[in-house]
């Protein structure tokens, strides 16, 4: 099926009508006369799409806002179909939160068009949802309200006299920063579309080389444009253009030519919706890295580091090449923090952190593993290497004091350092360390052990898997 659209329409026929065709459509119709039935319709499981039909504008208006105001809605679209709407009537129903407002006699190609680019945004902003509400649940997510300044939006037209003077009506009515651009100008790759929050193309629907139309498969696949809103605004009233317009990945279309009043109500909600769905991927983006870094240090955390030295070992196992694991661990950090207390002990590990990386390739795997330990895995390294480099970030702990942030006090510091080689034969693996991982890590513990018993500030290699 192609989604599930809830049908609520007072009038039989009318329910009937738009059934058949969605059937046709292969989408799951469901029907309901008013807004109690589409709640008990819904209850079970929401629909992603809501098809309101309505006729005189009040009531109209309200069983839209009935719809749109009840938790079940909250995210589903609702498209009203009416009859007899004029501007007026057009605009209460858009501004009730009604995504569009289709009219009867209806265009079908028009209305497939419409649904199948609404339920594709609602299916990218779910996708996004899920993945945030992971986080959240993951306990990945600080949300901000914060302060959001206008947004760039910029009208895109062929005849720019008639562009101006749209920007000078849309720039009367809205709060937002309007611009003219040419279709050229729109797809120069620096200043062009690049940064625009909002797209306005103007279609001339002549099919004239060079409309804006034709710029928008251009626009959607580049990355300074790709998530900006487009909204098309069709001069003539033409269904073709404007399913084409849909299918091309405009977010809004404008079928009865330019009015400044419903364009900036228009354009108010793609700018909204285009910011949440910003946030979202920012957000979502955040909770990836969050979930495997540290963020003092920055470095990948314990649960990132443990998955990918297992797809090391297992990468070395079958090409049959050496590896190195390292336990690397601050000697006496407790006594730092009890000296230069724990914001002088963070500052520390930081810059630790800093010379790990400094020091080793940029195929080595850094991690903090928790506290003052870090683990260093060192792909298609000898014994004799990896332990060069281990002598190497002992001596590089030591010869230099840490330098806290307060810029005067230094800190000297000192690392012990336990290695075990990779890849581990079968046979030593046990009920203690069943995975290879777990064995060489137990292995790099008690060499890591042995440092610390002999004196700290030392390297020492493991015997069992040397
Ligand atoms: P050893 O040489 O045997 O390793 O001694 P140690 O003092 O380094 O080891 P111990 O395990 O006794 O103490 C580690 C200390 O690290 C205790 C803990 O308070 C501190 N620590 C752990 N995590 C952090 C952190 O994120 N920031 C700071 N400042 N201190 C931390
Ligand atoms: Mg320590
Ligand atoms: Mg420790």
């Amino acid at each position: 099926m192609a989604g599930r659209i809830l049908i609520v329409d007072p009038v039989a026929t009318n329910r009937i009508t738009l059934k058949v065709k969605l059937s046709a459509a292969r989408y799951d119709a469901g029907l309901a006369t008013g807004f109690s039935e589409a709640l008990i319709a819904s209850s079970a499981l929401p629909p992603d799409l809501v098809i309101v039909g309505v006729s005189g504008n009040a009531s109209g208006v309200e069983a839209i806002s009935r719809i749109k105001n009840a938790d079940l809605f909250a995210t589903v679209p609702v498209v009203a179909i009416s009859t007899e709407t004029d501007t007026q009537g057009r605009l209460d129903l858009l501004r009730a939160g009604a995504e569009d407002v289709i009219e009867r006699p209806m265009d079908d190609a028009f209305l497939l068009a419409r649904l199948r680019s609404l339920l594709r945004a609602r299916d990218a902003t779910e996708e996004l949802r899920l993945r945030d509400g992971t986080n959240k649940a993951l306990g990945f997510y600080e949300g901000a309200a914060t302060f959001e300044p206008p947004a760039r939006v910029a009208i895109v037209a062929s005849d720019l006299v008639e562009a101006t003077a749209w920007r000078r009506a849309l720039q009367a009515k809205t709060g937002h920063s309007v611009e003219v651009w040419s279709p050229e100008e729109a797809l120069l790759s620096d200043t062009g579309a690049n940064g625009a929050d909002a797209l306005i193309l103007a279609v001339d629907c002549a099919g004239r080389p060079g409309s804006a139309l034709t710029i928008l498969p251009e626009l959607r696949s580049r990355k300074g444009s790709r998530h900006a809103a487009v909204l098309a605004v069709l001069t003539v009233d033409n269904p073709a253009a404007a399913v084409m317009a849909l299918d091309l990945g405009a977010s809004d279309v404008m079928c009865s030519g330019f009015d400044a009043a419903e364009l900036a109500l228009r354009l108010g909600v793609q700018v909204q919706r285009k910011r949440d769905a910003d946030r979202l991927r920012t957000s979502v983006r955040d909770g990836l890295k969050l979930a495997m870094t540290d963020p003092l240090t920055g470095l990948f955390n314990r649960r990132y580091a443990l998955p990918h030295l297992g797809r090391m070992a297992a990468r070395a196992q079958s090409l049959d090449r050496g590896f190195a694991v390292m336990i690397a661990d601050l000697d006496r950090f407790k006594s730092v923090n009890d000296t230069y207390g724990h914001s002088g002990g963070d500052d520390v590990l930081v810059e630790v952190a800093r010379r790990l990386l400094d020091n080793l390739r940029s195929v080595d795997l850094v991690a903090r593993l928790g506290g003052e330990e870090f683990l260093i895995a060192m792909p298609e390294t000898s014994l004799e290497k990896a332990r060069i480099a281990a002598e190497r970030l002992c001596r590089i702990m030591r010869e230099k004091p840490v330098l806290l942030k307060d810029g005067r006090t230094e800190v000297p510091v000192t690392m012990s350092i336990g290695i075990a080689m990779g890849p581990v034969p079968a046979g030593q693996t046990s009920a203690i360390c069943p995975s290879p991982v777990e064995a060489l890590l137990h292995a790099a513990d008690q060499a890591l052990y042995r440092s610390k018993s002999e004196g700290r500030d030392q390297v020492t290699v493991s015997r069992t898997a040397a």
